[in-house]
């Protein structure tokens, strides 16, 4: 391959050209090959409009005719568009995604549409049809690209490469790139080495790498094509867990404390229980105690949804450090869920004989430096706190586990300076925010991973409800009801000021006019990030306390809040928020014996919140609801930026439905570094080239410590 030459010395590609195509990232003729289509069109399955069958799924190409913006009311616009290919007309309807739709298609567009055709009367229509423009009229990228008699002359295959708006501007189309691609073949034919061995190869039934680029961007018929896509996923995939794989491997060797001595003080955690553990709850303890006894450091993600019991078993892993006369750390994102799990676990394991303290920001001087000197002698076995506790000045005696609750609120640097506390300790992460297991296996893959797929028993399902702004009145009946019988209730807002751009109502208003107008009889509370912590933990426990029939307050109370009393979650402008915050606030009910109803308060529906909306209301499992999350908004939005480093970097794999292929590729990535830790065998020298080349700086952002 001739990897830096100049895209200039392309036909057709001047210095505005190469511009533009830098901006995108092609900066050489390898770029450009690596420069994968979008889609592909397939052109024996492209049907004109007249032969069109109600309830098929089927390509049509043709010209946009008319388009138009509908207001439905009641919040509900739809985007319509007409297009004709000469032998009829087919309308297509948008009711999501509005605004993008209708700046993207225009009058005079030739576009590819793919969807289920369904018909009204004699037309036949589709909604929400995936839509490629092929060409824009007007354009000057119509005189460089194939017009429409070439684009249906080449293979039965037609790549769709990906353009930005800049791109389209410059006359880059599809149609254009897919033209200087075809010269960058024909004029610099590319010349690659396979670097995968010839017994992985074999093994996986690959396609060797020359042969898949050509297939990529000029397939011969559908079949070569998906081998070619399969085989380019493999590799991708393949070297994003060699870097798992060769970290893994790393710790293998490090050295941790073992906790062989299961002493007294886990006996009685064990008798002392006020409730039967889960069958998952025993085998994550099993787990946790296998890696624990092991003499190896554990690094170990706890997975369970909302209300699973995953604390517990954090408990039964500290009480054994304990035993074996070592102290934990336990690091939660919030002053009020801090304070929360250090009163449980004085509660539960002080009578047990083990010393608990909590840590936090707001520790008057004289408190702080007597509790700094017995975390430092080793008195305290459990520090309880929240990001206080990697500030220099706490100094363990012996830490040998570090617990970090909802990891996933946590930065890398954070978690990381916890752990260097210690050399090498056990290191638990919990999170209820469960993600696919392909996209765990993409962003973790150096973990090992317990799930607790099992909610403990005499729990009744939520009840979830949409409610329209309008409709609160018989929602506030609900509420009242529900009190009546000596039941709480949240109402939660999403911010605390009223913003002057957004139309938001704020907490502290709401709260004023909900206990002078509302509900004047009631006890009220206000909980928000602007109270000093003191309020906030005095807010909680009248709360807790069953002193306060109604907490109002803002996202605070989100995570791991924990009131088995309260049976009513109204989350205002729920159309704000995400699927998984709204999963999380709904989590704060339904934790008692109590039947329990969330409500999802909106005005106004735009976008896929909906959708989002929808997807609350059918179901309350959160291993659901993150894949539907994940299909709206993609893997790198999902896990947020410094996570998803792993599976940013993916160009051609789909995280969501190449599972198949990442566990062949993940299985492969182990087995090698099983059998040559370092790759330093000399039949591995393309392979190891190859990855610190392509793939080592693109992972490293995954470093989660
Ligand atoms: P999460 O996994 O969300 O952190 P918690 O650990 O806070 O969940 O547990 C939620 C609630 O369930 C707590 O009140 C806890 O005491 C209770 N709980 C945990 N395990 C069980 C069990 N096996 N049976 C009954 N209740 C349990
Ligand atoms: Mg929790």
């Amino acid at each position: 391959m001739a990897p830096f030459s100049s895209l200039q010395g392309i036909k057709g590609v001047g210095p505005k050209r190469a511009a533009i195509l830098a901006e995108a990232g092609i900066r050489s003729i390898a770029d450009l090959y690596d420069y994968f289509p979008r889609r592909y069109l397939d052109r024996t399955r492209i049907k004109k409009i007249r032969s069109l069958v109600d309830g098929e799924t089927v390509t049509v190409v043709g010209t946009v005719t008319e388009t138009r913006l509908e207001n439905g009311g009641r919040g509900r616009s739809r985007f319509k568009a007409q297009v004709g290919d000469g032998s009829g007309m087919l309308d297509l309807t948008w009711f999501r995604g509005i605004h993008y739709f209708s700046k993207s298609i225009a009058v005079g567009d030739t576009v590819a549409v793919h969807g289920k055709v369904a018909f009204f009367g004699h037309r036949p229509g589709m909604q929400h049809p995936d839509f490629d423009r092929l060409d824009r009229r007007g354009q000057e990228g119509r005189q460089e690209g194939p017009g429409d008699d070439e684009l249906y002359n080449t293979g039965a295959i037609i790549p769709i490469y990906p353009t930005s708006e800049v791109m389209k501007q410059g006359g880059l189309n599809s149609a254009a790139i897919r033209t200087i691609v075809h010269r960058a073949f024909r004029d610099h034919p590319p010349r690659i080495t396979e670097h995968l061995g010839a017994g992985m190869m074999a093994a996986g039934g690959l396609m060797p790498i020359d042969e898949a680029y050509r297939q990529i961007h000029f397939p011969s018929s559908s079949e070569e094509l998906d081998r070619a896509r399969y085989r380019m996923k493999w590799s991708e995939l393949f070297f994003s867990q060699l870097f798992f794989a060769l970290r893994r491997t790393g710790e293998r060797h490090k050295a941790s404390a073992r906790f062989d001595h299961s002493g007294r003080m886990t006996a009685s955690l064990h008798e002392r229980l006020p409730f039967q553990m889960t069958g998952a709850q025993k085998q994550a303890v099993r787990e946790l105690y296998r890696d624990l006894r092991s003499g190896r450091q554990m690094n170990r993600l706890l997975q369970g949804d909302v209300g699973s019991g995953k604390t517990l078993v954090a408990q039964f892993a500290m009480t054994l450090a304990a035993d074996n006369g070592l102290q934990s750390a336990f690091m939660a994102p919030t002053e009020i869920l801090a304070f929360q799990h250090a009163l449980t676990m004085k509660q539960s394991l002080e009578p047990l004989g083990l010393k608990v303290a909590l840590l936090t920001g707001k520790k008057a001087k004289k408190a702080r430096q007597e509790l700094l000197a017995s975390i430092g002698s080793g008195e305290i076995d459990i520090v309880v706190g929240t990001h206080a506790i990697i500030e220099e000045e706490v100094q363990f005696h012996k830490l040998g586990l570090v617990v970090i609750d909802e990891q996933h609120r946590f930065g890398v640097m954070q978690r990381k300076a916890l752990q260097d506390k210690a050399d090498n300790p056990h290191v638990l992460l919990m999170t209820a925010t469960p993600i696919p297991r392909t996209l765990t296996m993409g962003a973790y893959g150096d973990l090992d991973v317990t799930v607790i797929a099992e909610m403990p028993p005499g729990r009744t399902p939520i009840k979830t409800r949409l409610c329209r702004e309008e409709e609160k009145e018989t929602l506030y009946k609900v509420l009242r009801v529900e009190i009546a019988q000596g039941r709480q209730a949240y109402i939660v807002y999403p911010l605390v000021e009223e913003s002057e751009k957004i139309d938001l109502k704020a907490a502290t208003e709401s709260f004023q006019q909900l206990k002078s107008e509302v509900f004047p009889d009631l006890r009220l509370g206000l909980i928000h990030g602007q109270l000093s912590p003191v309020e906030k933990e005095s807010a909680m426990e009248a709360f807790r306390r069953g002193e306060l029939d109604i907490l109002v307050g803002t996202t605070v109370i989100e995570v791991g809040v924990d009131v088995p009393n309260a049976t009513v979650m109204v989350i205002e402008h729920a159309e704000r928020f995400g699927i998984s915050q709204l999963h999380q606030l709904r989590g704060r009910v339904g934790r008692g014996e109590h039947r329990s109803s969330c409500f999802l308060v909106y005005s106004k529906l735009a976008g896929d919140a909906e959708e989002r909306l929808r997807a609350l209301e059918s179901t309350t499992d959160g291993f659901r609801l993150s894949e539907i999350d994940l299909q709206l908004r993609g893997a790198g939005n999902m896990l947020g930026r410094e996570q998803s480093g792993a599976i940013s970097g993916l160009r051609i794999a789909d995280i969501l439905t190449d599972g198949e292929i990442m566990r062949s590729a993940r299985a492969a990535a182990f087995e090698l570094v099983r059998t040559d830790e370092t790759l330093d065998h000399p039949d591995h020298a393309r392979l190891r080239d190859y990855y610190w080349n392509n793939f080592r700086n693109r992972v490293t952002l995954a470093d989660i410590g």
